[in-house]
């Protein structure tokens, strides 16, 4: 059976725009409980500017804890810049990935720099990190539409993406980051980016914003892709969508795949656990699509041997 590679970003993603903040423990608990699912790649946090995202001040802490306690763990994490690269090699990182808005408004708001100058600083970000000997990524953010400039031209994302090639990166990853994007335009994205990007050097990450985040997942699947960020219960939000439904749902990937004859090797009751404790920690419900009924059959099986003689 073929299989799918998940990377998780609950703990990154999913945490970094919540209102509660999670302590280190809390955060080290969401792990394992991961781990225990059978995720084997997570996003553990990012080493942006503790004044400019709290959530994320104790990345470093947080890292080398992870590396202790799970030393199996494909660990990544996320960098904006030289400086965050070099705090996170201090703290042990073996994978980072750098995040190119492809427009220039997105970039001015997200790291108050143009195109230009936030691609030269990825670049330069991703080459650092290879000549330490680190796996690397790139995102490409808004790479269907700009809350600020609307429609991403292909042929701007095509650009961007050649130019993080050069730059050695190992593997690009599309970000839907609003959630606008549909299956036909999924379909046509890949096909001009695969004239010059293996399909296993590329990865997606989708949005739920518009409930089609499954349905994209499904189009870059049956284009070759086999690499795809999720969010166990859809954790984590958008900043420019407010109520937006968040990042494609783990458990909702893990249905969609093992349901079309592709390997995840993810436990989906032991996943609701973790849906349940993130629920818990942060007060607030979760739960892609398949959740209620998901949890449903877990609550049947779990009653069942007090039921029957
Ligand atoms: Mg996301």
């Amino acid at each position: 059976m073929e299989s799918i590679r998940i990377t998780e970003v609950s703990p990154r993603d999913g945490l970094q725009n919540q209102s509660v903040s999670l302590s280190t423990e809390n955060k080290l608990a969401l792990i394992r409980l991961l781990v225990a699912a059978g995720l084997q790649r997570v996003e553990i946090t990012s080493f942006v500017s503790p004044e400019a995202v709290p959530q994320m001040a104790d990345a470093a802490d947080l890292l080398t804890r992870v590396h202790q306690l799970f030393p199996q763990l494909q660990s990544t994490v996320l960098v904006p810049n030289l400086r965050g690269l070099e705090r996170a090699c201090l703290a042990g990182a073996r994978e980072i990935s750098v995040v190119l808005a492809a427009t220039d408004t997105m970039n001015r708001k997200n790291i108050k720099q143009g195109l230009v100058d936030a691609t030269r600083i990825s670049q330069d970000t991703v080459r650092a990190a290879k000549a330490m000997g680190m796996r690397t990524r790139a995102y490409l953010a808004v790479a269907f539409d700009c809350p600020f400039e609307g429609a991403t031209p292909l042929p701007v994302l095509l650009a961007l993406a050649q130019q993080m090639q050069a730059a050695h990166v190992d593997e690009i990853v599309i970000a839907d980051t609003i959630g606008s994007a549909s299956p036909g335009r999924v379909r046509d994205c890949l096909r001009v980016l695969g004239q010059a990007i293996p399909m296993d050097q590329m990865a997606m990450h989708f949005h739920d914003t518009r409930g089609l985040a499954a349905a994209n997942a499904w189009a870059a699947l049956e284009a070759g892709v086999r690499r795809f960020d999720a969010s166990a219960g859809g954790l984590g939000g958008c900043p420019f969508a407010p109520g937006a439904a968040g990042n494609l749902a783990t458990e909702d990937m893990v249905l969609m795949a093992e349901g079309s004859g592709f390997q995840t090797n993810i436990d989906i009751g032991r996943l609701c656990d973790v849906i349940e404790f993130a629920q818990l920690k942060l007060n607030s419900p979760l739960g892609g699509r398949s959740y209620k009924w998901l949890a449903l059959q877990k609550l049947k099986a779990d009653l069942s041997p007090r039921v029957q003689p």
